[in-house]
């Protein structure tokens, strides 16, 4: 490389910069690559021309344009090792120095560009879930207002349906409001004393009365002093009440729902122990395809199923979303045809 010791120093500097960088003389050879540079595009760039380091038109014309002592707009480039990354590339001319006549810097968009796709899909999958009970909610009003104004009968069974579709938008609100609470401080772990023996109890109650018309039985073991949990109460009583909830739903009829509780003891280890609950369902089970994907939002095995059990798509990822907060962690285990079992591991306070 040619560069005097003293430039050699300047040179080091621009290896500690985390994003990638080139200096190139006026005939379009690299003259300098940082680490980064060198660990994106090749370890050998140093001393070739631009045009065997990088090989989008996008990238190199941008290049021209600052040695050519222009001040060019950044472009978004697509470079692939492995994974396809995204860069947006920027390159400014160099006055007055006798070697370097351009500058390239590369910024990693990856995670913004990903970010930006997943809150289109998420617009996208909230839009059309509103609109299909939308669609029907209006379909229904129509035939009210026509032929169905003085049939009691079809208005009875209309409203009853009108008063399911405007229940499921009414859930997927509150779904949706309770995913981006839980997202808004999802950095900040909760720091409540939780008890989880009782809160359980509760949410047992509640969803034990709903249960009857399905005759499940709910079986819980509790144990004896259980310790006390970091946590957040009512996010907490979601995480049990969506898993309950679900062992409910796709839990066959006549069929029982077991709650365990128990303990990881690490105290010995000098590091927080975990508190395990787990709910098994006798279901249909959840092909084993599948198990990696339950908690995104709005995926779901079966559709159709359900939303005709009310289902939103949403109650896995705001499980998630809350126990990730907790720093705790959630495991899906499922035998198809037998049913499933959802564990909760969350960590106590630091012994
Ligand atoms: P939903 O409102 O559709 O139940 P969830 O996010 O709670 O949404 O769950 C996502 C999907 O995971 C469900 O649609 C269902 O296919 C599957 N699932 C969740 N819990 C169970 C369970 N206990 N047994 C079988 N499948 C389940």
């Amino acid at each position: 490389m040619a560069v005097s010791a003293d430039n050699q120093i300047t040179w080091d500097i621009f290896d500690a910069l985390p994003d990638p960088a080139l200096a190139l003389d006026g005939n379009r050879e690299i003259i300098f690559a940082n680490k980064a540079a060198l660990g994106l595009l090749g370890e050998d760039i140093e001393g070739g021309d631009i045009a065997m380091a990088l090989r989008q038109p996008l990238a190199l014309s941008i290049a021209n344009a600052a040695l050519d002592g222009q001040n060019p707009e950044p472009g978004e480039i697509e470079i692939s090792r492995g994974t396809p990354q995204i860069f947006e590339v920027r390159a400014a001319p160099i006055l007055g120095n006798r070697i370097v006549k351009a500058l390239i810097t590369f910024k990693d968009n990856t995670r913004i560009k990903q970010a930006d796709d997943i809150r289109s899909t998420f617009v996208a999958n909230v839009s059309h879930e509103l609109r299909s009970p939308l669609a029907s909610l209006i379909g229904f009003i129509e035939t009210l207002q026509g032929a169905a104004k003085d049939d009691p009968e079809a208005r009875k069974k209309f409203l009853s349906v009108m008063e399911n579709e405007a229940s499921r938008m009414s859930r997927l609100i509150d779904d949706l409001l309770s995913l981006s609470s839980v997202e808004v401080d999802e950095h900040v772990q909760p720091r409540e004393a939780v008890s989880l023996i009782p809160l359980l109890r509760d949410v047992v109650t509640v969803i034990q009365a709903r249960a009857v018309n399905k005759e499940i039985k709910i079986i819980s073991d509790f144990p004896q002093g259980l310790p006390d949990i970091p946590g957040d109460v009512d996010q907490l009583t979601q995480v049990f009440q969506n898993l309950l909830e679900n062992a409910m739903k796709y839990g066959r009829s006549k069929s029982e729902i077991r709650i365990k509780i128990g303990i990881n003891d690490h105290s010995s280890e000098n590091s927080a122990s975990e508190v395990i609950v787990s709910i098994a369902d006798r279901g249909d089970g959840i092909p084993a395809k599948d198990l990696s994907r339950l908690t995104e939002r709005f995926y779901r095995v079966d559709k159709a199923r359900s939303r005709e059990l009310g289902g939103t798509g949403l109650g896995l990822a705001i499980v998630k979303h809350i126990v990730g907060r907790h720093r705790g962690r959630l495991e899906i285990g499922s035998e198809e045809g037998l049913g499933s079992t959802f564990t909760v591991f969350l960590p106590t306070f630091e012994a």
